[in-house]
């Protein structure tokens, strides 16, 4: 084929994708309204709407078409001698493999089989009773096993790495518990450390009865303070707060608001607005539906949204800034606490049995615990129904704490009853990779701390965009974070980040 042909195949693939990309756009919008604003009556047809778009999207994204034009691009020499192109044209290629190697049957049935699984959890849940959801996680593993055999297991690597690439492209397992492994005895020994000798910060600040109107007006301003485009997206209430970049221009926040505890709304919005600012950071408007125009991935989305939430948010710099307008926002009931108070009780490490609902240090204990288990259950290591004995022993060994039921223990996240497993680790990578590129960006950056104390926030925002963003899918996240920090991801800095910030707040430095 000549050149100017594959030049054409190149235009060709990046307009068929941006339009698949825009029919996508459209299903996402109507998820995010079936979350926000829809009507109950609605439900059905809401159904309809995007199994036909998803079916659409899908047959697109399979088609005979793209991956002839793929090829053509791969074989010109002379098009992929330009390194963005080359990493465009390898993450193409990547999408359309991993869409194509399952058949048809088993995508349908894991997704029949899953959305009964849900249901079934739920009511597992409720009654705290594991053996109600065991023979339908039995059914569905083993089709996660198939997927994850249809896909492959990558040279040198495990099949479980099959599974960890849908969501964090090219990591592996064992890269992962050598990082974890150092981690989880430092944290364990931190944890223990802070709980037997520490004296924990007075949270009194935190158990303030505060106005969900000013609650959300305090939060728009830290919004509008850090640099989230609200001409270009907006922030909603749900029960499950998340962050949706529909299209360019357009990225949604949810939030949600508890009265007696301020602080939830606060940092889940920041949070939100970490994945929302690296939405529209990412260079939509020239690249929309091309790698080169999305996202890293899991592990480096959640480093951005990590970032914010807790580098910045939880910071004393933070705080000094923050505290007069949160006393014009919030009202009377917050007054009386100082910048301090409210530094120290954010900063709160304790053991606790609810992921969700875990601090910043503890959180990485709950996530090493999932990782362990899933990785053991597709080695074919644990038979389904030793799930909660292995659960609670792991539990203990890393929190130091008895597990009371299967409701606060194996059974209290929605990603395995619908088959997400090899997401767990992105969570614990995020802080990893936020906790790297902080360091490195402090060492850019040497008044950042200054800088968020007079509420300037534009230089990091600029730096993430420069460095991280607009790089779209160039680098595989590792790659990135060794060209950005000079070395590959470890555990240290999150460590020095936590044993520092921890111990002078328990009065043990
Ligand atoms: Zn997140």
């Amino acid at each position: 084929m000549t050149t100017t042909a594959t030049r054409t195949a190149y235009a060709e693939l990046c307009e068929v994708a941006r339009e698949t990309a825009t029919l996508l756009s459209a299903e996402f919008l109507l998820a995010w309204d079936q979350e926000t604003y829809m009507p109950e009556g609605a439900a059905d047809a809401r159904a309809s709407q995007r199994a036909l778009i998803a079916g659409l999207v899908h047959d697109r994204k399979t088609s005979e078409r793209m991956g002839e034009l793929i090829a053509a691009c791969e074989a010109d020499a002379e098009l992929t001698a330009d390194p963005a192109t080359k990493a465009d044209i390898r993450e193409f290629r990547r999408d359309y493999d991993l869409a194509t190697k399952l058949p048809v049957e088993l995508v349908r049935e894991l997704t029949e089989v899953g959305s009964r699984a849900q249901n079934i959890w739920r009511k597992a849940r409720e009654q705290s009773d594991f053996s109600v959801f065991r023979p339908i996680l039995e059914r569905l593993v083993g089709l996660v096993r198939q997927k994850a055999e249809c896909y492959g297991t990558p040279k040198g690597g495990e099949l479980y790495d099959a599974l960890l690439n849908e969501y964090e492209p090219g990591a592996r397992a064992a890269d992962i518990e050598s990082i974890f492994t150092p981690l989880a005895e430092r944290l364990s020994a931190l944890v223990a450390n802070l709980a037997d000798n520490g004296t924990p910060p007075d949270t009194s600040c935190l158990d303030l009865k505060i106005p969900e109107a000013n609650q959300h007006s305090f939060g728009m301003f830290i919004l509008e303070s850090i640099g989230f485009d609200l001409s270009c997206g907006r922030l909603d209430t749900t029960t499950h707060p998340f962050c949706e970049g529909l299209a360019p221009g357009d990225t949604r926040l949810t939030t949600r608001y508890r009265d007696e505890r301020f602080t939830d709304a606060l940092y889940g919005t920041m949070h939100e607005a970490g994945h929302g600012i690296y939405e529209q950071g990412l260079p939509k408007a020239r690249c929309f539906g091309q790698p080169l125009g999305e996202a890293i991935s899991l592990g480096i989305h959640e480093s951005q949204s990590r970032m914010w939430e807790n580098s910045v948010g939880r910071s004393r710099a933070f705080w000094t800034w923050a505290l007069p307008h949160a006393k014009d926002k919030l009202g009377p009931a917050i007054a009386p606490c100082s910048a301090d108070d409210l530094y120290r009780a954010v900063n709160t490490a304790q053991p606790s049995f609810i992921r969700v609902e875990a601090d910043e240090a503890t959180y990485n204990l709950h996530i090493m615990l999932r990782f362990d288990i899933e990785r053991a259950i597709i080695r074919g290591d644990v038979a389904i129904k030793d799930i909660p004995g292995l659960w609670n022993e792991t539990f203990k060994r890393y929190l130091g704490l008895g597990v009371p039921d299967d409701r606060r223990g194996c059974l209290q996240d929605v990603h395995w009853s619908f088959g997400a497993i090899g997401y767990f680790p992105t969570y614990c990578l995020g802080n990893l990779y936020a906790a790297q590129l902080w360091e490195t960006i402090n060492e850019q950056i040497p008044d950042l701390n200054d800088q968020i104390a007079r509420g300037e926030f534009a230089p990091l925002r600029t730096w993430l965009n420069q460095n991280i963003h607009a790089q779209g899918r160039r680098y595989r996240a590792g790659e990135l974070c060794e060209r950005l920090t000079g070395k590959p991801l470890s555990a240290d800095p999150l460590l020095r980040h936590l044993e520092g910030k921890l111990k002078p707040i328990y009065g043990l430095a």
